[in-house]
């Protein structure tokens, strides 16, 4: 009897035969063998790290989202803080401009406009900055002040902040040097104490130093995986000159700064209006530079964070509005849970005035509304899905229950 012939297939690339090979994968017309699409792997890895490749896309100006697409945008998401809103807006706008200019090699070179939002913890301003993100085609990361610290110490260094934009851009370097960096807690590095002499001041005036090279503009050396830099690892070098920085901080106790400031300037003949156009409840609205200076940044980085504005804190309305009113809003968000239950959830309207009123009562702000509702839905997650039910309305009587049942210590700790 005449044997089979047996046919091996063989790769398109090396003509090697598939017993050979420890792998061959095919395809429509053709295979490939492990040691072909290893290298394969390896050249695309290659072509990826060419300047040629990592090109930004173009820009141009029709593309661009203006001022007030921009801010519209933000309102879908963030309640009120129409001051941020409109700063925000305006300097992304001018960002793009500036890349735009860049590439036609204008005379007047527009400079940058680094923000600070300054405003109580709670109010949006990290949120208004991870939306401003959904709108961006540039890299935007944002990174906490907390963990820098002067080079040489425990902490982070300060160039690792642009590790994160690196990694965002996905190492492609002109994409990353036209990014936008979100540095939230800028007030945890200012200035420990007037006294520097005592003991170094490592993560607080250290820093400001080292992060104002950043935001002047240079060329950076960053280390590729972030952390701390050491001798062996090979470094990328990044310019700021294009990258816009985004700053924001609570300044716990700065409204004292500018009350002081401005008390000390109702002299003379006009003293009398001023004191009657002084909002004391809000005195963050009155924010200039100098109180900034006053909290313990140093000037020269004031000087490069040239555009200053505030957060309102949230008032009952706000909190109200923050509820239902966004466009993933915490009580829109439970609906969507429960709907994919087949269950239609409701809330009695008197329900988000009471939670309004705990979340003040226990002065949680924004934050604390989703505790608070999380509180009330826990039990009804818990068994609406063995239920066969095809609604739930959630009563004034079953929210107070529900959370009169919780330990409120454990909701302030939240
Ligand atoms: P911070 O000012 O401390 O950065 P966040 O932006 O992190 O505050 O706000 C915390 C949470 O509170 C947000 O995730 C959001 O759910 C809610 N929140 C705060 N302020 C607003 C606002 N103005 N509009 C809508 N939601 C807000």
């Amino acid at each position: 009897m005449a044997q089979k012939k047996i046919t091996y297939r063989t790769c398109s690339f090396c003509g090697r035969s598939e017993k050979d090979v420890t792998y061959l994968i095919s395809g429509l017309d053709g295979n490939i063998c492990d040691t072909c699409a290893d290298q394969a792997y390896m050249m695309l890895d290659e072509m990826r790290n060419t300047k040629e490749y990592g090109a930004p896309s173009v820009l141009n100006m029709k593309d661009m989202p203006k001022p007030a697409t921009i801010k519209a945008f933000l309102d879908q998401y963030v309640i009120g803080q129409d001051d941020a809103k409109r700063y925000l807006s305006v300097s992304v706008y001018n960002h793009y401009k500036r890349l735009l200019q860049k590439n036609k090699g204008d005379d007047v070179e527009i400079e940058k406009s680094n923000i600070i939002m300054v405003g109580s913890t709670g109010t949006g301003k990290t949120l208004l900055a991870r939306t401003i993100a959904k709108l961006l085609n540039v890299p935007f990361t944002i990174v906490d002040a907390t963990v820098l610290t002067e080079a040489g110490y425990v902490g982070e260094d300060i160039e690792s902040i642009l590790t994160r934009l690196l990694q965002v851009a996905d190492y492609k370097v002109p994409e990353a040097e036209r990014g936008i960096v979100f540095i939230d807690e800028i007030d945890k590095i200012a200035r420990k104490g007037d006294n520097p002499s005592i003991t170094r001041d490592v993560s607080g005036e250290g820093v400001q130093q080292g992060l104002l090279k950043l935001l002047e503009g240079s060329v950076v050396l960053v280390p590729p995986q972030g952390g701390r830099k050491h001798p062996d690892q090979k470094m990328i070098a990044v310019n700021t000159k294009n990258i816009l920085f985004i700053c924001g901080g609570a300044f716990d106790g700065i409204e004292k700064k500018i009350a002081q400031r401005l008390n000390t300037r109702v002299v003379g003949y006009n003293a009398q209006r001023n004191v009657a156009t002084i909002d004391r409840e809000n005195m963050m609205q009155y924010i200039a530079p100098q109180d900034l200076k006053s909290f313990g940044l140093i000037p020269e980085i004031i000087g490069r964070l040239p555009v200053l504005t505030y957060l309102n804190p949230l008032d009952r309305t706000a909190l109200r509005a923050i509820l239902t009113e966004p466009k993933n809003s915490i009580i829109k968000q439970y609906i969507k849970l429960f709907e994919m239950d087949g269950v239609r959830l409701s809330f009695d309207e008197e329900v988000y005035e009471y939670i309004v009123d705990k979340a003040i009562e226990y002065k949680l702000g924004a934050r604390g509304l989703r505790s608070i509702v999380e509180t009330i839905m826990i039990d009804s997650m818990f068994e609406t899905p063995s239920e066969q039910r095809a609604e739930l309305n959630i009563t004034l009587e079953y929210a107070k229950r529900q959370l009169e049942k919780m330990n409120v210590a454990r909701l302030q700790s939240a």
